[in-house]
């Protein structure tokens, strides 16, 4: 290996990161990440801390997870690529297809369109949900509804409902007639309402609002995350996404849910939709489906919408979309043993507490830390801290002082992620009680530093 000077040096000159200004990795080097085992990685110059972002919120059953390994090995030797463009397929992906048709049954999903991952997931079910309408004859209704803070991924229609302006201001004009409603974000909202019940009718009507003004007649489907992830991890109320679901069947809306983040046991559940108990039209999955080890994506597609489009004999349901990966079988392979192992280990339970055993622990430092204004979690292994450099005012912490709480928190056993004012926690959900006590010690010696 190359020493971490070179790799440093290079890594500026020679490539440009997603989300980083290209002009900044020389004078602030990102950690290089040579190696990874269990829940915790290791940088060039050999430290090692538990990994608090699970690699980007995917790597759920953490980094040595042997049968992934092995799935994959043994697929690269016998068919390592395939295509399922009309005509041919692969064993891999037939056989994933049926045991995510078994997992996903409770969610009311029982077909799959693969892709390579969460931007391409989200990208099919936009589209999808315009074809649906036209089969329908319900051509003008091409319109898509979402959260304001909602984080859809990055190719053009996903940025077009994203409702974060640092995803969508440089790269305008995006795709027309996508509209946002306020996001249930009891800190901070257009309402001035705490009270997260009180604030899910707000936004449940300002989503009728939206429904009357745009013309429901005109809106193809609302898309939003059953717990909104990179926005800053906002839970909603329990009655919010039912509400959601009321509102969309009463006027002929698709209700997408992107469980890019959510699905495979990240809230506690098996998916954030069956969290909240509600059966989405389209479901999209991606990260975990294969925890990192290879990029792959699915998008689950209900029966209200496939009996439209497998009955179809005008033509108009024939799919002019795909991806050149949609269903390769290593990624089929290696999804089919996550699975397998999500479903041995029974992961949403561990997350589940470990996930109350972190939620509980950041509301402990925000007793020792004037800097938390929020915090957020409590639904499994996604928690966020919201730093404020003023509790009154919630004027929002400097970035010199969330980069001094991440360094320092680094240096002490954890990495955590920044995101503007919070630090995100989305650690593996295999995560063990002492592991997730060095996060919080981490979080305890960032917080010092950052003060
Ligand atoms: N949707 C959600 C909810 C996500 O969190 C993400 C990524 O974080 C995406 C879509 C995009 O996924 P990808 O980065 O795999 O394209």
């Amino acid at each position: 290996m190359k020493d971490s000077n070179f790799l440093k040096e290079h890594n500026a000159k020679s490539l440009w990161h997603p989300m980083a200004h290209p002009g900044d990795s020389l004078a602030n080097p990102p950690a290089i990440i040579t190696s990874a085992q269990g829940v915790k990685i290791t940088d060039v110059d050999g430290h090692e801390v538990v990994d608090a972002v699970g690699g980007l919120w995917n790597v759920n059953l953490g980094f040595s997870c042997q049968p992934v390994k092995d799935a994959i090995a043994a697929q690269l030797d016998v068919l390592p690529y395939y295509s399922t463009f009309r005509g041919t397929t692969n064993d891999q992906v037939i056989q994933l297809a049926e045991e995510l048709r078994k997992f996903f049954a409770p969610d009311g999903l029982t077909r799959a369109f693969f892709t390579s991952g969460g931007s391409d997931s989200v990208e099919t079910a936009l589209r999808l949900a315009r074809q649906y309408h036209k089969i329908r004859g319900e051509a003008g209704r091409t319109k898509f509804l979402s959260l304001k803070k909602g984080y859809h991924g990055t190719h053009m229609g996903g940025a077009s409902v994203n409702g974060n302006a640092n995803f969508r201001t440089q790269y305008e004009p995006l795709l027309p007639g996508c509209h946002h409603i306020p996001a249930p974000y009891a800190y901070r909202n257009p309402f001035n309402e705490t009270d997260p019940a009180r604030l899910a009718q707000f936004c449940l009507q300002a989503l009728e609002d939206e429904i009357a003004f745009q013309g429901a007649g005109t809106i193809a489907a609302f898309i939003m995350e059953p717990v909104l992830g990179a926005g800053g991890v906002i839970p909603p109320h329990s009655s919010f996404m039912p509400g959601v679901r009321e509102i969309c069947t009463k006027h002929g809306i698709l209700l997408i849910a992107d469980e890019v983040i959510t699905a495979f046991g990240r809230t506690g559940s098996w998916t954030g939709s069956r969290h909240w108990g509600v059966q989405p039209d389209m479901m999209c999955t991606a990260k975990a489906i294969t925890n990192g080890y290879f990029p792959f994506g699915a998008v689950m597609i209900a029966d209200r919408m496939t009996e439209v489009f497998e009955k179809d004999t005008t033509g108009k349901a024939a799919i002019g979309h795909g991806y050149t990966y949609s269903g390769h079988p290593v990624g089929a392979a290696a999804a089919l043993a996550c699975l397998e192992e999500t479903l041995r280990l029974n992961v949403p339970e561990n997350a589940a507490a470990r996930g109350t055993q972190i939620h509980e622990g950041l509301l402990a430092l925000q007793q020792k830390y004037e800097l938390i204004g929020d915090v957020r979690g409590g639904h499994g292994l996604m928690s966020a801290v919201e730093l404020v450099s003023d509790r009154t005012t919630k004027a929002a912490a400097d970035k010199a002082s969330t980069g001094r709480l991440q360094e320092a928190a680094y240096k002490a056993g954890a990495m955590v992620r920044v995101s503007g004012p919070n630090i995100i926690l989305s650690p593996p959900l295999v995560l063990s009680e002492a592991e997730a006590a060095t996060i919080l010690s981490a979080l305890d010696a960032g917080l010092a530093a950052a003060g």
